[in-house]
């Protein structure tokens, strides 16, 4: 089956609603221009239900099949957030909100979605209800936890969930998945090192702050390099270190550092937040200072499962032919990955071709992935739930 030739037909209408979200980006929750007009979009599609303030501002449309037979209900989810970034794509359509752009493509997810959404409404040839799921705060805000939390399982009764995103340096039209961990969980931590500031020509008056946080950054890169398995994958970085001293002869009574840590698997993830702990307080004590840590969990490692990766493979097959099945694992993270966590699934990326990478001033989404991300989402439905 070639890419589905309704959606050739619909490309002209589906990148106007591209181009209009690129236009109009919002960020986190605050996406209430996006979410109505993808809210009166369902509706005109004839959507059997839209419900809208899912999640604070997410979008929820169900498509019912031209039977229901065995109860199957299939959730796709896109999201609908952009970023803090000022757009340089020179495009004409280019961001019309300085300081906001779509730098992650998130403008063409919600577009292929809603593409995907007109055409099951259309055509109806399936077993069942479709659930279309827009999210806000992809970036960072956890909005599919908050849809999640929200109890969206549930109401509508989603058994499977699916979810795609676009990803510069993959040819145009091709499709990469695995089967496990495909993206990492991402965990930040803030750390607090006091000492005894005091005159820098006095150091034995002192107990300096900036030496004992050096020993801790140089400390934690050994939980990467020692600690964890060398097979398992771990990120273990110190990006923000700041002092109160802003002197050249002031030693700092506090030093506060900032970083990021992602993992792969739950075991490793534990083990790094206890040794990140223990080696701070440790190395502080040792040198006479004390730290505290305050470790906080983001984002869960996004894991697709087997069986639904599977079928997600061959839906792709049968629209492009360009399948990895077996692409590397991000160390980025996902918000999709709490809707993994409630429900079984598989999330896909779909090459950009050779573009500027996501969170890029001059990344742009390529609107001609469109029919084949459309047509992934709609045969998620029409292959899970066979017309009867
Ligand atoms: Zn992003
Ligand atoms: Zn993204």
């Amino acid at each position: 089956m070639p890419v589905k030739n309704r959606f050739a037909e619909m490309l002209p209408e589906i990148t106007e609603w591209r181009r209009d979200f690129h236009t109009h980006p919002e960020l986190l929750f605050e996406v209430h221009r996006t979410a109505a007009r993808v809210a009166d979009l369902l509706r005109e599609f004839g959507c059997d239900e839209v419900v809208t303030g899912i999640g604070r501002t997410g979008v929820v449309g169900v498509i019912h099949g031209k039977t229901d037979t065995a109860g199957r209900v299939i959730g796709l989810r896109a999201d609908m957030d952009a970023l803090p970034i000022n757009e340089q794509t020179g495009v004409d359509y280019a961001s019309t909100t300085p300081g906001v752009m779509h730098a992650c493509g998130h403008d063409g997810h919600t577009a292929m979605l809603l593409g995907a959404a007109k055409y099951l409404a259309e055509t109806r040839n399936f077993d069942g209800r479709a659930v279309v799921i827009f999210q806000p705060a992809e970036e960072g805000g956890g909005g599919g936890r908050e849809m999640v939390n929200d109890g969206m399982m549930d109401r509508f009764g989603v058994q499977e969930v699916y979810g795609m995103h676009n990803m510069p340096g993959i040819p145009l039209g091709t499709f990469a998945i695995r089967p496990g961990a495909i993206m990492a969980a991402a965990d930040q931590f803030e750390m607090t090192v006091t000492g005894k500031g005091g005159h820098a020509a006095k150091p034995h008056d002192c107990i300096d702050t900036t030496v004992v946080a050096a020993h801790i950054i140089v400390a934690l890169q050994t939980i990467a390099s020692r600690g964890v398995d060398p097979m398992k994958q771990v990120v273990v970085s110190v990006c923000t270190v700041q002092t109160d001293s802003t002197a050249h002869n002031v030693i700092p009574q506090v030093v506060k550092l900032k970083g990021t840590v992602r993992t792969m698997d739950p075991a490793v993830q534990d083990y790094v937040e206890q040794r990140i702990s223990e080696i701070a307080t440790g190395t502080a004590t040792a040198l006479g200072a004390k730290a505290t840590v305050d470790y906080q969990r983001g984002y869960p490692v996004t894991v697709n499962a087997d069986e639904n990766t599977r079928h997600a493979v061959e839906v792709a097959k049968s629209v492009s032919g360009q399948v990895d099945d077996n692409t590397a694992p991000l160390m980025g993270a996902e918000d999709f990955s709490f809707m993994l966590n409630a429900r079984p699934g598989a999330y896909i990326f779909l090459g950009n071709g050779d573009t500027a990478m996501v969170h890029h001033p001059a990344y742009n989404f390529d609107d001609n992935a469109i029919p084949f991300g459309s047509s992934w989402y709609a045969g998620m439905v029409e292959s899970r739930m066979p017309a009867a």
